[in-house]
């Protein structure tokens, strides 16, 4: 055990894949390697980390394998693709610290650890599901793919209709006293990838995996909570949160209250599926103890963590 500040760190989409770019395992390893630009930082402050990190993109494509090889391989259900693409990233993400480390020349254990996101069987969220995954299809192939695969197919937005499977409210994580005890010794642990692989408890305690995805930051707050960090960093592709975002009369917010940030959550500043389910995260992190939630960019995260940039949010 040490008495070092702790934080975990939600690295989001663009930390790991590029929008417009082709998304080769080069082009990850590639921007993964970039992305420990704002690791590095907290390392050498000596901060006890994990990291979490989202897994849209890969997912995509590793349920599209799974369409692709429908006839030759055996199909792999949703929270199997999760659990892969979260060990895959897992090994990059760790992997490439442990090589920028022995760079720095920093002796810290560094370790990817598969995690199991407890959810609520009863989750509002899975009766009417919202969250978007893989490819578009026509009307006619979706609601046959619905008929005979049991999924619940919408459209989304005029490019065509796509399966559709629920985003449930992260309620534990069942390797939360490993990571715990990994963190505090001072291992830098990669944990709750993509959100962390589903489950719900059943009535005799035994877990069972459940189809349906969990928002990475939302997941990344309960981390926090279960390893008792003070600070939740949460890296994606703007410097600062924004009231008005991309309007004519956007601003920028340095340092705001949780009071202030539910205002402007019900002001609708923060949509669903981008800011939303991050300020969501941090009023649900300093709701649970947590001292300080930081929305920057990767590369602003070293002033950030010294109060020089990003978005602070606090308790009131
Ligand atoms: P990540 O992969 O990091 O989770 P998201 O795209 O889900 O990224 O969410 C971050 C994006 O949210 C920003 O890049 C920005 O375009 C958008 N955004 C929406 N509302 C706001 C806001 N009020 N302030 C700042 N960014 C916002
Ligand atoms: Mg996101």
């Amino acid at each position: 055990m040490n008495s070092h500040p702790t934080a975990v760190v939600a690295l989001g989409g663009n930390a790991i894949s590029r929008k417009g770019e082709a998304d080769t395992i080069a082009n990850q390893f590639r921007h993964t390697r970039e992305s420990l630009a704002a690791i590095i930082p907290l390392v050498k402050r000596g901060y006890n980390l994990a990291i979490s990190h989202g897994n849209g993109p890969q997912v995509g494509n590793a349920i599209l394998r799974v369409e692709l090889a429908r006839e030759k391989a055996p199909i792999l259900p949703l929270g199997v693709c999760v659990a892969d693409t979260e060990g895959g990233m897992g090994y990059m993400i760790a992997q490439s610290l442990q090589n920028r480390l022995l760079h720095e020349g920093i002796d810290r254990a560094v370790s990817a650890i598969l995690t199991q996101v407890i959810v609520d069987r009863n989750d509002p969220d899975l009766a009417n599901p919202s969250k978007f995954i893989g490819q578009f299809y026509s009307q006619e192939d979706a609601q046959r793919f619905a008929a005979e695969r049991g999924w619940v197919v919408k459209p989304d937005g005029d490019r065509g209709w796509r399966r559709v499977v629920g985003s449930p409210t992260p309620k534990g994580i069942v390797e939360g006293p490993v990571i715990r005890a990994m963190v505090a010794g001072g291992a830098i642990v990669i944990a709750a990838g993509g959100g962390g692989i589903p489950v719900y408890i059943e009535t005799d305690g035994t877990l069972e995996g459940l189809d349906v995805v969990v928002d990475k930051d939302r997941a990344s707050a309960v981390l926090g909570r279960e390893i008792g960090a003070q600070t939740l960093i949460i890296l994606t592709e703007v410097d600062q949160v924004a009231l008005n975002y991309g309007k004519p009369n956007q601003r920028f917010l340095s340092r705001i209250t949780i009071s202030e940030a539910k205002q402007y959550y019900a002001e609708k500043h923060f949509p669903p599926g981008s800011m939303g389910p991050k300020i969501e995260a941090a009023i649900t992190f300093l709701e649970s103890g947590g001292e300080k939630v930081l929305i920057t960019s990767i590369d602003r995260a070293g002033e950030a963590v010294d109060g020089n940039a990003g978005t602070t949010i606090v308790p009131d």
